[in-house]
């Protein structure tokens, strides 16, 4: 999938780049002066998330209303995904000091909840990235609360609600009913809700707290072998007591 981004020049003229996937950008070379220019991806949880809002926002520019709209929700759901696997990696990497794999990424991606929507999926990083719902973190994480609030007709309504209806099922009506008729004013608010959604979920990175979270994991991870050894110690005492009783069942009548 390409990825156009438009960067102004000092000049005044225009740099496109541009990238296939997940490859790196190409310079690109100003519209006006010539002078040519680099593009480095953002740091992000989600390379691909920040790269499909891209894609989605020249689908709007370019007339492809109904491709932005689901190019915006592959953007949000990449979002959560990562999230995910990040808080993966880290319970990984807290036992074996390994960073993972994409093997490894690829079965924890089972864990992830594919059905609901949004709210499912939103609710399940949220629980376990802060420990409380999504809704809850919108409603007291106040720059998530002032995202949320600046985006229309989203007065007294659910949050993870809201992206499901103007959001989720718009992409559904298209990739699941065929509908390919979306307007303008659709995609240009699909595209907004969508850049909320993704915010949010920035901000809920921003959030977690990444390294008491690691200590955490990482200290239950070597509980878990204390308990473990514990266990075994327990084991074997027990088969020790037990050793002379059975040695009496044995012994000849
Ligand atoms: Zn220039």
């Amino acid at each position: 999938m390409k990825i156009p981004i438009e960067r102004p020049c000092e000049c005044g003229g225009t740099y496109a780049f541009s990238s296939d996937g997940d490859a790196d950008f190409g310079p690109a070379t100003c519209s006006r002066c010539g002078s040519t220019a680099h593009l480095i991806d953002p740091l992000s949880v989600s390379v691909t998330g920040e790269r499909l809002l891209y894609r989605s926002e020249a689908d709007l520019k370019n007339g492809e209303y109904s491709l932005s709209i689901v190019v915006g929700v592959m953007a949000v759901e990449s979002f959560l995904t990562r999230l995910f696997l990040k808080l993966k990696g880290m319970e990984n990497f807290a036992v074996t000091f390994e960073p993972a794999n994409s093997a490894q990424e690829a079965e924890w991606e089972k864990e992830f909840p594919k059905s609901g929507g949004f709210p499912r999926p939103a609710d399940f990083v949220s629980e376990r990235l802060v420990g409380i719902t999504f809704d809850e973190f919108v409603a007291t994480n106040k720059r998530a609360s002032t995202i949320f609030s600046n985006i229309q007709d989203s007065a007294g309504v659910s949050p993870a609600q809201y992206f499901q209806d103007q959001l989720f099922n718009r992409r559904n009506r298209i990739a699941h009913w065929g509908y390919v008729n979306s307007s303008k004013a659709e995609a240009q608010l699909c595209h907004t809700v969508a850049v909320a959604a993704v915010s949010i979920l920035r901000e809920m990175d921003s959030a977690t707290d990444w390294v008491g979270l690691a200590q955490r994991l990482a200290q239950a991870a070597r509980a878990g072998v204390s308990e473990e050894r514990e266990r075994s110690r327990e084991i074997l005492d027990e088969r020790q007591q037990a050793e002379p009783v059975e040695r009496r069942g044995h012994s000849p009548r």
